[in-house]
């Protein structure tokens, strides 16, 4: 008998699901491509074909311009591709972000993408699987990674926003996917007023109210008179904590919103003065007890942290091996 998904190949460039012809997360152009998510390193521009959720290409479409050879896949909608039967389901990392579910000859593979199991108010949550071979990150694979509650870190920002009305607090957040989490996030906390926003995540806001995520109200930084952002807050991509924009900003006290921020040289790195750690992906208690519900007989790691989510599985009985993509970065988060 042939061993364990057979079917799909691993190569550095992404995955190869042989009998459907197609790529998944390709890091190159390819003639088919079925994409997870938004994400810079898991969506490419360019392939001539793509299969990913309506809020995916719709992404994907405000990114790199209209693709070609798009074809919208829903959530729990079922596809045969070539002698692959397909189906996305939600992985609760960003807006439009799916496990892919692959099934062939009797076998049940699923890919993880990225992907995180608490709420978040701007996508639908992880949906577990069952499945023989389950395809996952491990971005924040290591026992040291453990998020704290979502709610306590926002209330650390509305603390540290209210102590000094004559400054404002910078937050850095990727661009999608974490900028408008955190709004969202905010707005549920009871924080009404305005929120600045650099204009690198304008149109990425707009995309995310165009599909029904409400922001509240939200102000441009370019129209804005300095001390009329004191007591705000502003949301800005990372890239920007620490340039030149930053001096038209009353006094910020600067923050940032990752994973990451559990590292104290992360933080230092960044001139971070609030760090909040707010992620995007499964943290180490995730990891595990999402391997634990789905049980499957393999675990195949893509990127991140492998080893201690590998030695995990093994002395939990699960066969586990790494696929040596290259080509993910770990900093969308
Ligand atoms: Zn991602």
């Amino acid at each position: 008998m042939a061993r364990l998904g057979s079917w799909i190949e691993s190569h550095p460039e992404g995955i190869y699901v042989r009998p459907a012809d197609a790529w998944i997360d390709p890091s190159q152009p390819k003639a088919k491509a079925m994409v997870t998510h938004g994400h810079a390193d898991h969506a490419r521009g360019g392939h001539s074909a793509v299969l990913a959720t309506p809020e995916t290409l719709a992404i994907m479409d405000c990114r790199y311009g209209q693709q070609s050879g798009v074809q919208p896949i829903a959530y729990g909608e079922s596809l045969r591709v070539g002698d692959v039967d397909v189906s996305f389901v939600p992985a609760g990392h960003v807006l439009g972000s799916a496990q892919i579910v692959l099934e062939h000859n009797g076998e049940k593979v699923v890919v993880s993408g990225d992907y995180k199991r608490r709420p978040d108010p701007t996508c639908p949550e992880f949906v577990p699987v069952p499945c023989d071979i389950f395809i996952t990150e491990a971005t924040f694979g290591l026992p040291v990674f453990r998020h704290p509650d979502t709610g306590s870190e926002i209330d650390r920002l509305l603390h540290r926003l209210q102590s000094d009305p004559s400054r404002c607090v910078l937050v850095g957040a990727y661009a999608l996917g974490k900028a408008q989490r955190i709004i969202t996030e905010l707005r549920g906390r009871g924080h009404q007023e305005a929120i600045y926003f650099h204009g690198a995540i304008e149109r990425l806001n707009q995309l995310y109210q165009d599909h029904g995520i409400d922001l509240g109200e939200l102000r441009h930084t370019g129209g804005a008179a300095k001390q009329e952002m004191a007591g705000h807050i502003v949301i800005a991509p990372p890239g920007a904590l620490n340039d030149r924009w930053s001096r038209r900003l009353p006094d910020p006290v600067t923050a940032m919103a990752s994973g990451w921020m559990r590292i104290r040289q992360r933080a230092r790195q960044r001139n971070v003065e609030l760090p909040l750690i707010i992620s995007d992906h499964a943290d180490w208690d995730e990891l595990t007890s999402t391997i634990r519900e789905i049980a499957p007989a393999e675990v195949w790691i893509t990127h991140g942290r492998e080893e201690a989510l590998k030695h995990w599985c093994m002395t939990h009985q699960i066969k586990a091996c790494e696929l040596n993509l290259v080509g993910y970065e770990d900093e969308d988060d």
